[in-house]
């Protein structure tokens, strides 16, 4: 009896798990064949001063331009991406383009800024990530000061105490590095402390809903507060409306990104951005 209800479940459910794993190797083999075919792009979205507006940097953010499905946000390939390992590759060619760009402004003549760019946990785990990263730096010609990383307190604390040594590495190469999502992990203080970072990126889940709900306020200004005794810099994501910017100038955070400013756009988009900003020499908000 038991045997038979098991032989159904079972039967009842294979078709399911079957188009699922056939799917993922699709998408597997979908993912490599786009890296190949050079099919990823960079969106570039703004970081500014949201006291006058001022440009002071920028994220890459990386798209799928799918010959089949059109453009593809990073959360629908990126999981995918980072259990195959294929990550390694895409994320070594996310950063070369990013600081390639970010050396073409600058030797344009067009802007001077700090490119950031996400990492990933597989990124951190290779053993040679602080070489690859300075090939890159050597290989582009951007000055490691205009290189922000952006790595998340979970992919740290993953790391052990292997992560001191990493963050220390990259350190001296002189980047920057930031940390994304900041607020949803679970680092205290204490281990805030001894990390050797340059800045903490407020998630955008306590931007979201400033001024209406006064809990994310007071986490968004503890965060902030934070900062400011551990003497780091500050930005937080997702800002867009005026509340929110008032609200975090107000606890004095300076630094923001978000739709409010500028959304995420193509490199020609972005560099055009960039020439009239120059030409108008007029505040970019
Ligand atoms: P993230 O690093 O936290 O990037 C911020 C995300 O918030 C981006 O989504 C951006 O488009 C979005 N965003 C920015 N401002 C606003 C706003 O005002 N409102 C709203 N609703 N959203 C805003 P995106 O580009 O879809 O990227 C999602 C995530 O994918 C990123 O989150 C990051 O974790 C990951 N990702 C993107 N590019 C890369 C990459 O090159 N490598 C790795 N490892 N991960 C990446
Ligand atoms: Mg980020
Ligand atoms: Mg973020
Ligand atoms: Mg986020």
């Amino acid at each position: 009896q038991a045997k038979e209800e098991g032989r159904n479940t079972y039967r009842f459910y294979t078709p399911n798990l079957t188009e699922t794993a056939q799917e993922r190797l699709g998408l597997e083999a979908r993912l490599h064949r786009a890296l190949a075919s050079e099919e990823f792009v960079l969106h570039y979205q703004a970081q500014v001063d949201m006291r006058d507006g001022q440009l002071i940097g920028c994220e890459a953010l990386v798209r799928w331009n799918s010959a089949t499905e059109g453009l593809v946000a990073p959360d629908r390939f990126i999981p995918l991406a980072e259990e195959t390992g294929l990550i390694v590759p895409l994320g070594e060619w996310v950063l070369r383009q990013a600081c390639a760009q970010g050396q073409s402004w600058r030797a344009g003549g067009l802007a001077d800024l700090t490119v950031a760019v996400n990492l990933s946990g597989r990124q951190l785990r290779a053993p040679d990530l602080v070489e690859r990263v300075t090939r890159v730096l050597e290989e582009t010609g951007l000055p490691p000061a205009r290189l922000k990383l952006e790595l998340t307190e979970s992919m740290i604390m993953g790391q052990g105490e292997r992560a001191l040594d990493l963050l220390r590495g990259l350190k001296r190469l002189g980047v920057r590095l930031s940390i994304d999502d900041f607020g949803t992990g679970y680092s205290s203080l204490a281990y805030l402390k001894r990390l050797p970072i340059d800045e903490l990126k407020i998630d955008r889940d306590f931007v979201r809903d400033i001024p209406a709900d006064s809990s994310d306020m007071e986490i968004a200004a503890t965060i902030i507060a934070m900062a400011r005794n551990l003497r780091l810099n500050v930005i937080a994501e997702g800002v867009e409306t005026s509340e929110q910017c008032d609200f975090l100038i107000r606890q004095g955070c300076m630094a923001g990104q978000g739709y409010l400013f500028g959304r995420p756009q193509p490199a020609e988009d972005f560099t055009s951005l960039l020439s009239d900003h120059q030409t108008a020499k007029h505040a970019y908000r």
